[in-house]
């Protein structure tokens, strides 16, 4: 399926993390040679990647942190670096039809009971032969039973949607016990799968404005990205000047 046998990041720095700059068929390469965790990095991650060691110590650790949404392209663009977005729900997606291709086994965790088995469900529709090894709601009381199962489930795609920061620390106690698996931190990509919830429509995702879509359909989002976004801005902005 891939021709090359080594193939090395290629990141560009930003707010003391590095982000890949790969396409998506070069990340979805990578990602499926090396396995280890995925973060999908939006601006609010970045924000508080500043107040969160921990959360900066998992993300500069990642295997590949690919810069989901217009926000991480923009940033990068402030501070004369290119890199293209790659929308986290589509990389994910791109991964289940790869790996079911290869008939290999995966796991989903998150998201409630109903909207878990609902993109489990629709995404069997989808892709014919799926191996589901393992699927879990994503509000449980003990992580270390929910690891143990996925541990036994041998899994090698393991897709987490538990929101930011909990899907990566999730990710990142697990990824060393299970080295050859791939984790990709998901967020609210079950909700879309199971129908629950809709993307954007296709011009709102391809200007890049999907967030805007989001936010004016459901008010509740704005206090997530307002004041995080500006903030942001001019956070990279300083990083620029003061460079
Ligand atoms: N979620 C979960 N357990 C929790 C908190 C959240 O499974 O303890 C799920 C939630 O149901 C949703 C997903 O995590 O399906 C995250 O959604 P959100 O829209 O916050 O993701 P983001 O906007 O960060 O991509």
């Amino acid at each position: 399926m891939f021709y090359n046998n080594y193939m090395e990041r290629r990141t560009e720095r930003l707010q003391d993390l590095e982000i890949d700059t790969f396409s998506l068929e070069e990340a979805l390469e990578y990602a499926y040679k090396t396995r280890g965790q995925v973060v999908t990095l939006n601006p609010e991650m970045v924000m508080n990647s500043r107040d969160n060691a921990s959360l900066k110590n998992i993300i500069q650790s990642a295997d590949l942190v690919i810069p989901d949404g217009v926000g991480i392209e923009i940033g990068l663009k402030i501070l004369g670096k290119k890199a293209r977005r790659i929308a986290g729900i589509e990389f994910a997606y791109a991964c289940i039809a790869m790996f079911n291709e290869l008939k290999l086994p995966i796991a989903l965790v998150g998201a409630s009971q109903e909207v878990n088995e609902l993109a489990v469900a629709e995404l069997k529709k989808k892709f014919a032969g799926l191996n589901v090894a393992y699927s879990h709601n994503g509000f449980f009381k003990d992580e270390t039973l929910i690891f143990e199962d996925l541990k036994k489930s041998d899994a090698e795609l393991v897709l987490v949607a538990l929101g930011s920061p909990k899907q990566e620390e999730f990710i990142y106690k697990l990824k060393k016990d299970m080295p050859n698996t791939l984790f990709i931190g998901v967020g609210g990509s079950f909700d879309v799968w199971s129908n629950k919830v809709e993307r954007a429509p296709e011009f709102y995702q391809k200007a890049g404005l999907e967030w805007l879509y989001r936010t004016v359909k459901e008010p509740a989002r704005f206090r997530r990205i307002f004041p995080t976004l500006p903030l942001f801005v001019l956070r990279v902005l300083k990083e620029r000047i003061c460079k």
